[in-house]
């Protein structure tokens, strides 16, 4: 018994030793370079047979945790692949998600808030670069063609810097545009005969036009809300839906801070807190309306404040019913088609 420990103790010994050699010498360390961007680059894309919804981005501006980017959703399926806003710090989050950037479809704006849009650039050139056989399309609202033409305004020499030193062959710069696509507040804005995508209107004062989305596919369905309280034309076209993915305010979190930071006399914060409150939507106002909407599964995100730890993450679930997620960057959904099961991945 004795005997066998001290061989254990020497094998493992001899294999600590040799692995702090491989690590340490240059041909090592090539080694096990190569060998881990071969695994991270040579693998191809999960692929999934059914609607997989994928948090981007569930922070607002209200908050500085590096952990969070801002608003994005993301919607795949086999032949789709839609983002719905791509706020600062998203396009991290979509490029560690793996999603198929060569075949976007579209990137949906709800409304045109710095923190829903600040990432199209990002998104723009990752496709772009993947071959994208065209302009980025950019949905969104009255207001779509001002935002598009300034990103491809500011852009223009980038993309003339690209295409020079790649070739015209590899980035064809009539594809390294955006175009866009102006849609109705409430109606049909893509229908391709297996996917839709419909708007609503929302309401986020003095902000207008702003809206939501709904997607369908096979017999499944989720909802983005963008910026809004809730609303009643939400809850209307989100009926029957799998899921909705909600903005959501913290008056538990909120008021403190803001009773924290005017006792402490700090400058701005109290104000802007308290200009905020108008046009979120409180997290308790949304349970009852989700249920009567026949919604089954409620997902917070684009939080009022970001949770700045642990503590606070459980605070703002605080009188919320026990089902209500609060979602983190990376967290997916499943939907598998015709059927009524949602798989939840938590990051
Ligand atoms: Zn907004
Ligand atoms: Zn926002």
């Amino acid at each position: 018994m004795k005997k066998s420990l001290y061989i254990v103790l020497i094998v493992a010994g001899v294999c600590g030793l040799a692995a702090a050699v491989v690590y340490n010498t240059p041909a090592g360390q090539d080694a096990i370079f190569k060998r881990l961007m071969s695994l991270a680059l040579t693998q191809p894309p999960d692929t999934y047979d059914g609607m997989r919804v994928i948090v981007c981005g569930s922070a607002s501006p209200l908050g500085n945790d590096p952990n969070r980017a801002q608003a994005c959703i993301a919607v795949v399926t086999p032949e789709h692949f839609f983002l719905f806003d791509v706020g600062a710090r998203s396009p991290l989050r979509i490029a560690q998600a793996r999603l198929p950037m060569s075949r976007i479809d579209g990137v949906f704006l709800t409304h045109y808030h710095s923190d829903h849009i600040a990432g199209l650039p990002d998104v723009n050139l990752a496709s772009w670069v993947q071959r994208r056989p065209g302009p980025l399309q950019v949905y969104g609202p009255n207001g779509i063609e001002a935002v598009v033409a300034g990103f491809n305004a500011a852009y223009d020499l980038d993309r003339g810097y690209r295409t020079a030193h790649h070739g015209s062959e590899m980035l064809p710069s009539e594809h390294g545009f955006m175009e866009a696509i102006t849609i109705p507040t409430d109606g049909i804005v893509w229908d391709d005969g297996v996917a839709t995508v419909t708007s609503f209107t929302v309401q986020h004062p003095p902000i207008t036009p702003a809206v939501g989305y709904r997607v369908d596919y096979r017999g499944r369905s989720a909802v983005i809300s963008g910026d809004t309280n809730a609303a009643e034309n939400l809850f209307a076209a989100a009926r029957g839906a799998d899921l909705l993915f909600h903005d959501a305010l913290s008056r538990t979190l909120l008021d403190p801070m803001i009773e924290v930071t005017s006792e402490a006399n700090v400058p701005v914060m109290p104000v802007i807190m308290t200009d905020v409150i108008d046009y979120h939507a409180d997290a308790t106002t949304l349970p009852e309306a989700t249920a009567e909407a026949g919604v089954k599964q409620l997902v917070l995100y684009h939080t009022v404040p970001v949770p700045p730890f642990a503590l606070a993450a459980k605070m703002f679930l605080r009188d919320l019913p026990d089902d209500i997620i609060l979602a983190d960057d990376l967290h997916t959904f499943d939907l598998p088609p015709d059927s009524s099961e949602i798989i939840v991945h938590a990051p």
